[in-house]
Formats: structure tokens, sequence, C-alpha cells
């Protein structure tokens, strides 16, 4: 009624005289149909047109972008804070240090649950910390597009020193671009030997301020509890030169840092509030999981009715179990959050017939020359430092006028999954020198399409990149012998024409591989193995010192004598 009478410029209650007067009796709030509304419309002077709705094509997946704020809009949001660090070296006790110092501020409920992420509070302002340490998380939620992290806290025990995993967490996070602060940790064991971490963490190019450089080093006991204090202040420094700000005046846009099935709850989300403000009714959408904020709690497990910007909370009212990493939004209503669920399971499923978008070796000209690339990103494993040293200044220097290539990690060992997991959020390759690629990586990269090259000769390695860059990248193919059988009778067959009775005499023969036909040792004929038999069965191989009836595509002009060499090829490079 109101809706109408705004139509037509007069009041509601105008709207239901009218109505009453051709015999409708209608309230305020009720809906009537077009006739109806198209007669009060007449009465009052108008000519109504009704709108049809138009059949329009599969529309693109709703509202995916965040529109830009306003800078008038925004206001300053406490910092979202992930430690790193090699294991052992005390991220998880730091976390619980930092947790404890607000029982210490005399808050209520302190002992708190683990939810995946809590905020603690410093001279009135609040720091956000991801409660699950190290880079492995935090670069899996980069990879799926979601960067909480503002400032990485790099934990580094000064008995121990930079380690492997303090190298790869220093990568990650400058891969990411996050400012780092370093925690040196286990200052109350007699063996902590600051100064020496300091000269080590430069090494790699990390530069604290003791020698010139702009990186914030904390001496920290995370069991003594000391240092605490300087290490959140030291973050809110960082924070304010990092000048963060969001919308808190908007429909929130969040990302799932950890979720569980609840047995008695249902679903349950940790949610880091990225920007605007998420509310207790509003209709969200992750993924392609929708649902409604039923009810939300803070990091103590205390009802709350809404969560700003950098805010913890845990909510209750989804479908299903989102994953850890997942964008949510809040959208108009839950028809809304449903038809967006839709429409991305559609786009998905349209998306999945296409190849692979990760960056590749085969296909980088094709990006590049699209516009698409300007960076080749790589991360380098190499068995010793000095070939990763050489080899990276080798390939860096490779870069044209179109495409930079940046290394953004090399260290020592075999390819790991961190390794993959930092290629695929940065949407890199993997150059492996004279190293293996350990059995979960390799799936891992199976799985997500990150390209590995390995090599053993660093001018092959510098030779393939160049070619790459230039377009002229072919892939080598090497012939890998299967196996050898022997013609001893030739059979004939309506259908297929000869067939060779064969007794094996080396290797393993299978259906679907290449195979030449040699007669006096020379080429007759090349083709694929199209049907193998033992007896009457069709078979897929046969082994050594085995009969078989074989059917090569393209020849059957076999002789007695005749030799079958069952070949595959291989990828070189
Ligand atoms: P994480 O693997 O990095 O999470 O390391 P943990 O927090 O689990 O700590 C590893 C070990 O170092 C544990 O035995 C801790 O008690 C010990 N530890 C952590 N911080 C300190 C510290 O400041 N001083 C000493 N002496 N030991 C510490």
């Amino acid at each position: 009624m109101k809706e109408l009478g705004d139509l037509l410029k007069v009041t509601p209650v105008e709207v239901i005289k009218r109505l009453m007067t051709n015999g409708v009796m209608a309230s305020m709030n009720q809906s009537i149909d077009y006739d109806t509304a198209a007669v009060v419309a007449v009465e009052l002077g108008w000519d109504p047109q009704e709108e049809v709705a138009v059949e329009v094509a599969p529309s693109p997946p709703a509202i995916e972008e965040e529109e830009a704020d306003d800078p008038a809009t925004l206001k300053e949001r406490p910092p979202v804070v992930t430690i790193l660090g090699h294991v052992d070296h005390g991220k998880t006790s730091l976390l619980d240090a930092i947790r404890k110092t607000r029982v210490a501020a005399g808050e209520a409920g302190g002992i708190t649950q683990h939810v995946g992420a809590y905020q603690v509070e410093r001279e009135g302002r609040k720091i956000t910390f991801i409660d699950t340490p190290g880079h492995a998380a935090f670069t899996a939620m980069r990879a799926r597009g979601a960067q909480v992290t503002d400032i990485a806290v790099l934990v580094v025990a000064a008995d121990d020193g930079v380690m492997p995993q303090t190298i790869e967490a220093i990568s990650h996070a400058q891969a990411a671009g996050v400012p780092m602060i370093v925690a040196i940790n286990k200052m109350d064991l007699p063996g902590a030997n600051p100064d020496r971490i300091k000269q080590q963490l430069t090494e790699h190019n990390v530069v604290v301020e003791d020698f010139g450089g702009d990186i914030v080093t904390v001496p920290v006991s995370a069991t003594k509890g000391t240092g605490i204090d300087d290490l959140l202040e030291s973050i809110n420094l960082v924070a304010e030169i990092s000048e963060l700000r969001a919308n808190p005046d908007r429909p929130a846009a969040a990302v799932v840092v950890e979720a569980e099935m609840d047995s008695s709850r249902g679903p349950l989300a940790t949610l880091l509030v990225k920007n605007g403000t998420l509310r207790q009714g509003d209709a969200i959408v992750a993924g392609e999981i929708s649902g409604r904020v039923k009810a939300m709690f803070d990091d103590r497990g205390e009802r709350i009715r809404e969560a700003g910007p950098s805010t913890p909370a845990v909510v209750m009212g989804m479908e299903e179990v989102p994953e850890a990493g997942e964008r949510l939004r809040v959208v108009a209503d839950e028809k809304t959050a449903r038809q967006v669920v839709e429409d991305r399971r559609r786009a998905r499923e349209a998306s999945e017939q296409t190849a692979h978008a990760h960056v590749n070796l085969d296909t980088l000209f094709n990006e590049i020359s699209a516009g698409k690339l300007k960076e080749l990103i790589i991360v380098l494993k190499a068995d010793v430092r000095g070939s990763a040293e050489a080899i990276r200044a080798a390939v860096e220097r490779l870069s044209t006028a179109e495409v930079k290539v940046k290394v953004i990690h090399s260290s020592t060992g075999t390819v790991n999954d961190s390794d993959v997991m930092l290629a695929e959020a940065s949407n890199g390759i993997i150059l492996a020198f004279n190293t293996k690629v350990d059995p979960s990586a390799r799936k891992r990269s199976d799985a997500t399409g990150v390209d590995i090259r390995s090599y053993g000769i660093i001018y092959q390695l510098l030779e393939d990149i160049e070619k790459a860059l230039a377009g002229m990248y072919e892939p080598v193919y090497n012939m890998v012998v299967d196996g050898h059988a022997e013609v001893r009778q030739v059979f004939k067959s309506s259908r297929v024409g000869g067939i060779a009775g064969c007794y094996v005499t080396d290797g393993t023969i299978r259906r679907g591989l290449s195979v030449r036909v040699l007669r006096g040792g020379a080429e007759l004929a090349k083709g694929r193995c199209e049907g193998l038999k033992r007896f009457q069965d069709d078979v897929r191989e046969v082994q050594t010192g085995y009969e078989c009836g074989v059917v090569v595509s393209g020849f059957d002009k076999f002789a007695e004598g005749d030799v079958l060499e069952f070949f595959h090829e291989e990828r070189a490079n």
C-alpha cells in the first residue's frame, strides 16, 4: 500500500480509501494484484503499464566484488596479526602469553576456548591475533584469495637462530607484502644470543633497526611473560604506519578463519570481519554455502549482536561448514544468498571444463602476449646454497621489458608443501635444481596445477626460462622403450586384417602404447597398439615370456621374424 502510494504520489490512506470505494477492503501492509492497483491508479489520473518480467540471459555471478569505499567513510581498525616461525621456536607459547595479558588486565572470562582468533587490548587499542600460527595456514588462506593478516610476527628462538622454516616464513610474509616484526624468543635461556640472530636475519635480507634497516626486533620470553607489552606496543606502532582502515557502516565482508560442526549448535564458523559490520540476522554467503547469522559470539563465548572490522566472531546459522579461507559476504536477504550460491555453483561448473588457470612454462608466452602476466614468479629450491644464489641472480637477469622475473623464495632442500603453497598463492612456478620433490608436495602440485620443473644443469634451466619468455619453448619428449615382441605367426581377421601372433621377449607391452615394426633391424612402420589378446580375451598388458596377438593401427603386413618395439614418450623438460 505504501509502495503504491509512493508510486502514485498519494498517501497510503488515500489508496485504501480508493480501494474501499471500489469494494476492496485492504489493510496498510497488504499486497494487491496489478489489476486492482491499476484501477486505483487510473482513478488518480495515471496511465499504468504492467512491468513485464524479462527473461534475461544467465547473469554473471551476483555481487562478487566489493564496491570501493569513499575515503571519508573509513575509520581506523585494529591490526590482524599472524605469528610465524620455525617449529618449537615458541609460536604457541607466545600466543598463550599474549592471551594471558588480558587476564592480567582484569577482564572477565579470561579462559578462552580456541576459536581461531582472539583480540587483546593495549592502552585502549585492540589487536587481533590469528590463533593458528605458522605459514602453512597463512598461505593456505592467501591461496584462496583471502589475505587477512596485516602484520606478521616472526618468532625466532634466541638459542637456535634462523632455521629453514624461519626462512620460509620470511618469504611467505614478503610474498604477501605483509610487514614483519621479529620477536626474539626464549631470552630467558642462558644460550640466548640476539645479536647472532640479527646478523643471520640480515643475511636473508631482513635488515633490523640496529643494522640500519627498518625491521623492529623485540626480545621476549613467552614462558616468563617478559617483553610481551613491548611486542604489543611495536605492533601498534607498525599498525599506525600501515594506516589500517575500514568502513564500519556497510554490510560486512569477512573471512572464515576456522569452522566446525557443533553437535548442538550446527555449523559454527569463526569469521574475521574485514570491512563493514556483521549483524545478527544478516543473510550471508561463503563460497557455495548460504546462511543467516542466527547468533554470534565473541572470542570468549559471549553473545554479541554485531561485529565490526577486524573483530573475530563465531557465527551460528550457516547451512554447512564452510572452509577456512573462504570469503563471506552479507547480502540483501536469504533468497539472494541462495541465488548467489546457485550462480557460483554454475560458474564453477562452467569453468571446470576449462584448463587450469595456474601459470605454466608451456603457456607462459600466451599469457604474456595477452598482457595478462607482468611478472614470472619463481620459487627456487636447490641442493646447495651456492647454486641457489647463482640461479637466483641468473634467472632474475632474464627479465625483459614485458616481464619481470622475480624469485620470491630460494632455499636449499627438497621441494616441500610450503613451496607449492607459496607458488600457488603467488601464481608462480617452482624450479627444482638437483633436488627432489616430496611426495606430498607432488600430490599438492598435481591437485593445484602448480608447475614444478626439475633440472640438473643450470644452463638448461636458464635456456628453458629464456625460451618460455620469448615464446620459443617447445616441449621435448624422450622415447622410453617398454618392451619387445617377436612375430611368430600371422593371422588374418576379416575385421582388422593381419594380426601379429607374438612372443614377448622383454619388458611389458600394453595396449595404447606406440609401436615400431622392425624388419631386419630397420623401421618398417609406426603405429599404436590398438588390440592386445591372450587367446580369445582382450587384455591390457602382457609380460615377458608370454604369447599374445597384437593389432597395430595403420599396419597389418606382418611377417614372421618381425620385431615389435613398444614405447611411449616422456616429457624431457
Ligand atoms: P611452536 O612449535 O613454535 O608453537 O613452539 P611452542 O610454543 O610449542 O614451544 C616449543 C617449546 O619451547 C616448548 O617446550 C615451550 O615450553 C618452549 N618455549 C617457548 N617459549 C619459551 C621461552 O620463552 N623460554 C623457554 N625457555 N622456553 C620456551
